[in-house]
């Protein structure tokens, strides 16, 4: 099986639905086509979609001379033909996102050549129930990002609260509350908020996105969030420095959390060996690809670390994530913007497409590869370019 041609299209809710509310900006896809029929598909999140098509799907385009004609083999030869490209240009940013997107592709591709999961394909299952938030089963555990349309205060608390609330009706078990541009002492009320509407049964994370700037104050605040049974305490510190993650974790009990923007294993030994984080969080195609994320995760695991897997974009990049969960023995949780609470159709009809969530747990994939079937008629009515 050969790679015969890459495909770009963009998609998104269109500008009338806010991004602050949930709203998908516009957002490359990409599919790789094969001589024998099969096709695998990724999203390229964070990349602006004019860089996506300069670089992938036109006969001249640099991903296109490095792809184009290649048998279809294990994906880390790809992943490292595209990579070796990279030496004399920037190798991070924007092009290692790229090359992870069509790693996942490949890898989907790939499975449906073999007629296996990906995750089968990673190494198979290496968890067992004793590797799961609550010991109830070896299936993969979302935790829900909420946001709020402000922030700080009463309205923000309300709003994240009852969020919480409705989707723990619906059987989610863990929650992110997000009390971003927020006083130190409305994020630890948050927690406070939550755990009093809640109970103590769910799972709770915080996720504060780069509020702080010295370790005394994050300090006093960790200290507080520590008595409110908080799972991890996400991006307190700006992502350049893992100096005071470092610090912080000195001082604190709460692991730390950090790695949305983390791309190749390098930057993510650098998390943990200098900034002693505990917790990392690639995006399947941010950090590089599956083939990368499954390199980080046995970095991880030999450091006693955890990875739990970000993804604040949609259920097709959510479904990639699904596989390295499935895998990884060092996953208990992945994130998930549920849209349920999200104003946003896309999302809503993505989430609706993708694996299932049946109390608060999505089973192991079945179907070869990826097992993602984008419905034709989604990327139609809600292509922007
Ligand atoms: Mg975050």
């Amino acid at each position: 099986m050969k790679i015969t041609r890459l495909e770009v299209f963009v998609i998104g809710d269109g500008p009338e639905i806010d991004p602050d509310k949930g709203g998908v900006e516009p957002l490359a896809c990409v599919r790789v086509h094969t001589d024998d029929g099969p096709t695998g598909l990724s999203e390229v999140f964070r990349v602006p979609p004019g860089v996506v098509q300069a670089t992938v799907g036109g006969p001249e385009t640099h991903f296109d001379r490095l792809l184009i004609g290649q048998e279809v083999t294990h994906p880390e030869r790809l992943w490292q033909r595209m990579w070796d490209a990279f030496m004399h240009t920037n190798r991070r940013g924007w092009e290692i996102i790229i090359l992870g997107a069509l790693d996942v592709a490949v890898w989907d591709v790939y499975g449906q050549m073999l007629k296996r999961p990906v995750w089968e394909l990673l190494g198979g299952v290496q968890r067992g129930p004793f590797q799961t938030p609550a010991g109830e089963g070896t299936g993969i555990t979302p935790y829900c990002t909420l946001v709020s349309d402000v922030w700080g205060g009463e309205p923000m608390f309300a709003q994240q609260v009852s969020r919480a609330e409705r989707l723990a009706q619906l059987g989610y078990r863990a929650f992110q509350v997000e009390p971003m541009m927020s006083s130190p002492s409305d994020v630890v009320e948050l927690a406070r908020r939550f755990r009093k509407s809640l109970g103590d049964g769910l799972t709770l994370m915080v996720d504060v996105g780069y509020l702080f700037h010295d370790v005394p104050t994050a300090a006093r605040v960790a200290r507080q969030l520590e008595e409110l049974d908080v799972f991890f305490f996400e991006t307190p510190f700006p992502v350049d420095s893992p100096a005071p993650y470092a610090e912080l974790a000195a001082r604190t009990s709460l692991p730390l959390a950090m790695g949305e923007h983390g791309v190749t294993r390098w930057e993510f030994l650098d998390l943990m060996d200098r900034g002693r984080v505990s917790v990392v969080q690639p995006y399947m195609t941010t950090c590089g690809g599956l083939t990368e994320a499954k390199r980080i995760v046995e970095l991880a695991r030999a450091r006693g670390a955890m990875v739990c897997p970000g993804n604040w974009s949609t259920q097709i990049l959510g479904a990639a994530t699904v596989h390295l969960a499935a895998y990884s023995p060092v996953t208990p949780f992945i994130e998930f913007a549920p849209a349920e609470v999200y104003e946003s159709p896309l999302r809503r009809e993505l989430q609706a497409a993708g694996f299932p969530v049946h109390n608060g747990a999505i089973s192991f994939p079945e179907r070869p590869g990826i097992g993602y079937d984008l419905p034709t008629d989604i990327a139609t009515r809600f292509r922007v370019a």
